[in-house]
């Protein structure tokens, strides 16, 4: 999985009937002004501070299989530490009663620095023993790094040469998909699309831990390699609603061996037209992940998203990408044809899944069309689909004919708000989107 999911700007946003209208200049009066005044006065007076996020933190009591470990920074030698609560340094041991505190630090809403001195972390200069920490915030259980909002716990890992550590944010699978459903989709969306969105996340997570977890100190990434976390500054009531009226709930469907368990769940921002089957993009296959026509997000994404306007690369830079990726294609040379080698055909367009690399020493190799995009364009926000044609053009490779957003495997995020406001429920858009899945729920 590489892909999954763009930014907010992606889409076609529906006006909020809310918007302030002192941003009018027509409002600009003194009415207004004295307003601010007024209410610039009470905050003196009163004591008042920005409003604090309050809602507890939920199922901090869970078992360990429900929790899921975020990498939020990797090789650091210092970050910024700063809680709402005071909170204990333990060892890290799976069983709570092997762990010994550390330490307890009663200091609240100030900065502390966290760094690595002569290969030991130290917090507000006090040195640990241990090569795993777990920083545990009292109630309501939330912790800021590096100026970021997270709930939970918050590990640090010193990396084996001794030379720098990992901070992995430790949560509870609720509280993690309220920082997930809202940097995924804009907190505006209808309902039902917000909760899709929330079953899809759930399942995605699950799958993964499972699926890749036990392999790493990590389950997921918090960028779109896996699906954007943002922790605090995700949340919102709408997307809390999202969560809490789907708890518990993932998508399953029958595997190989005949029994049901949960799928990788992928989604992404706007398929343009038409979902593609995972075998051709994630190499992996299941029933609900084959397919199936979208005539949903064409209204819903931006025309600049569903339509993209061509792109170049130079072709010293594409082959530099390529061959420092696989190490297999140095055999080739320069890149010096790509070609068509598979598309997936949907009558007015296709979407390129194989591509044939020719290189200068004669020889020639293959890549998926998905992985030749995200090797030249990391970020895959400007080489934004395979669904375009590649062309040479003087010391250059031209994308053009562009169309959609995303490798297009799974939920169409613009298409299910484009269902949610055909009145759809969330499982009506995530049966449309994975064909053969069953919503079961976990009871936590
Ligand atoms: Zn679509």
């Amino acid at each position: 999985m590489e892909i999954l999911n763009y930014p907010c700007e992606t889409w076609t946003k529906q006006k909020p009937e809310t918007r302030l209208k002192t941003q009018d200049s027509r409002y600009k009066n003194w009415v207004s002004g004295l307003w601010v005044w007024s209410l610039w006065l009470l905050t003196i007076l009163g004591g008042c501070k920005a409003r604090q996020l309050t809602i507890p933190t939920p199922q901090m009591d869970i078992e360990p299989q429900f929790w899921v470990r975020v990498l939020l920074d990797d090789n650091v030698t210092a970050c910024t530490l700063k809680t709402p609560s005071p909170f204990t340094v333990t060892n890290e041991n799976s069983d709570p009663q092997i762990q010994i505190t550390r330490a307890r630090f009663d200091q609240i809403n100030v900065p502390i620095n966290i760094k690595l001195t002569n290969g030991r972390i130290t917090i507000a200069r006090e040195l640990f023993p241990d090569d795993e920490i777990i920083i545990f915030p009292d109630d309501p259980h939330i912790f800021s790094l590096n100026g970021n909002e997270y709930r939970g716990k918050l590990k640090l890992i010193i990396d084996p040469d001794g030379s720098s550590f990992d901070a992995i944010n430790l949560i509870p699978l609720e509280p993690y998909l309220a920082g997930v459903v809202g940097a995924e989709m804009p907190n505006y969306w209808e309902p039902a699309a917000l909760k899709a969105q929330a079953i899809a996340a759930r399942t995605y997570c699950l799958y993964t831990k499972k699926r890749f977890g036990d392999n790493r100190a990590w389950d997921m990434r918090k960028t779109a390699a896996h699906q954007v976390y943002r922790g605090v500054s995700a949340e919102s009531a709408q997307t809390w609603n999202a969560i809490n009226q789907t708890k518990g709930q993932v998508l399953v469907c029958k595997q190989a061996g005949g029994t049901e368990d949960i799928f990788p769940a992928y989604y992404s921002s706007t398929c343009a037209g038409h979902t593609e089957n995972s075998i051709n993009v994630f190499g992996d296959s299941y029933e609900p992940l084959i397919g199936v026509p979208c005539p949903y997000c064409k209204d819903v994404a931006k025309h600049r998203f569903f339509f993209w306007p061509m792109i170049q690369f130079d072709k010293a830079y594409v082959t530099a990408k390529l061959l420092q990726r696989y190490s297999r294609l140095k055999r080739l040379g320069e890149i010096t044809n790509i070609s068509t080698a598979a598309q997936s055909n949907y009558g007015e367009f296709s979407r390129l899944t194989k591509v044939k690399l020719l290189g200068s020493t004669g020889k020639s190799d293959f890549l998926k069309a998905e992985d030749l995009r995200l090797t030249i364009d990391p970020t895959g926000r400007k080489l934004r689909s395979t669904i375009c044609k590649i062309i040479r053009w003087g010391d250059k490779w031209a994308f053009l004919s562009g169309r959609g957003y995303g490798h297009g495997v799974g939920m169409c995020q613009c298409g299910a708000q484009g269902m949610a406001r055909e009145g759809k429920t969330a499982s009506q858009i995530l049966y449309h989107y994975y064909p053969g899945s069953k919503i079961l729920t976990i009871d936590y």
